[in-house]
């Protein structure tokens, strides 16, 4: 037994036997912000031998009270978090082989990115990005370890550990409401650390070779709310992600947002086919403290956020204004969707 897992090892599941599985596993952390943090330096330190940690973003002062990994100094040196994300993880331990990839995940990057690894943990800011991994993830055949979570609500659900267990597609139209983002009501850490202990714990249990049954978890930590539900019976017959003849739909352009840099104006268009529809009403309602000159009508909402000007259109399209730039009008539209 090593002095340095000696802990962990004598944790009767676990055991010698269980630490060199863990030590064997090759994890990839789909995001770098709060539940990438904490789950990436819970693994790190279990010992895991392979860590990947993608993120697009750079270190904000917005993200010290919730993203652990990270510093002051990391912030006036505006560092990707991925890149100090690497930095703290192997300075944490130096026997994981660490590796952050600084990069917007798209359709066209995915399956590259995450091909080659054992388990997937979820830590993305937003549900496109989250149904892109759930298509990736099965396709390769890699459990997702999903989690999520906003204000002081969090939301954890295993995928891919059983045959007859639904995927995140087969229960979209079950989840919360997906858009209250941490930009639009807030965070507190208290929920990121419990939702990152229960995906890394399902995580844990997986490799190590426990068996258990895939649940939805959900706790809200300031009203003392607490659920595990059993999902089995929710699985979708011909659900396009997850049956027999999936068809992967989100990873296929077609699908998937869609991005357009309009032609002669500071301005990019996102759009979203099919899948994503949204209630005008209640989006003005959730963002009206986190932006200004906010109006609303029948056929669009519009408003200043983050120096940007947004239109929100009933079909789903969006308007950045102010920007050619494709991933800041995204990471925009991630702050205030979800
Ligand atoms: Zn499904």
């Amino acid at each position: 037994m090593s002095e340095r897992y000696s802990r962990q090892e004598l944790f009767a599941p676990i055991g010698e036997e269980g630490q060199r599985r863990i030590r064997a596993t090759s994890v990839f952390v789909l995001g770098a912000g709060a539940l990438g943090s904490s789950g990436a330096e819970m693994l790190v330190r279990a010992g895991v031998g392979r860590l990947s940690i993608v993120d697009r973003d750079i270190i904000e002062w917005t993200n010290l009270h919730r993203q652990q990994l990270y510093t002051e100094q990391d912030v006036v040196e505006q560092l990707p978090k991925a890149v100090a994300a690497e930095k703290r993880l192997t300075a944490i331990n130096g026997d994981v082989n660490v590796t952050g990839i600084v990069i917007d995940v798209t359709t066209q990057n995915v399956l590259d990115l995450m091909d080659g690894h054992d388990v997937v943990l979820d830590a993305t800011d937003n549900i496109e990005t989250r149904l892109l991994a759930n298509d990736a993830a099965l396709k390769l055949g890699i459990p997702f370890f999903m989690g999520a979570c906003v204000g002081s609500y969090g939301l954890t659900f295993p995928i891919g550990i059983k045959e007859d267990q639904p995927c995140l597609h087969c229960l979209l139209e079950t989840l919360p409401s997906q858009t209250l983002t941490c930009d639009t009501v807030g965070v507190i850490s208290p929920i990121v650390v419990t939702t990152a202990a229960r995906q890394v714990a399902d995580m844990l249990k997986y490799v190590t070779g426990t068996p258990f049954e895939p649940k939805l978890e959900s706790a809200d930590l300031w009203t003392g709310d607490r659920a595990s539900i059993g999902v089995a019976s929710m699985k979708k017959s011909g659900c396009p992600s997850c049956s027999e003849n999936a068809v992967y739909p989100f990873l296929s352009a077609r699908e998937s947002m869609k991005t357009a840099v309009l032609c002669g104006r500071d301005t990019v268009q996102l759009s979203w086919p099919g899948s994503r529809k949204f209630e005008l009403i209640p989006f003005a309602d959730s963002i009206q403290g986190t932006v200004s000159k906010l109006i609303h009508n029948p056929h669009l909402v519009a408003c200043e956020y983050n120096g940007h000007r947004i239109v929100l259109f009933r079909d789903g399209r969006m308007l950045v204004h102010g920007t050619k730039d494709i991933v800041t009008a995204k990471k925009i539209a991630a702050g205030l969707l979800g």
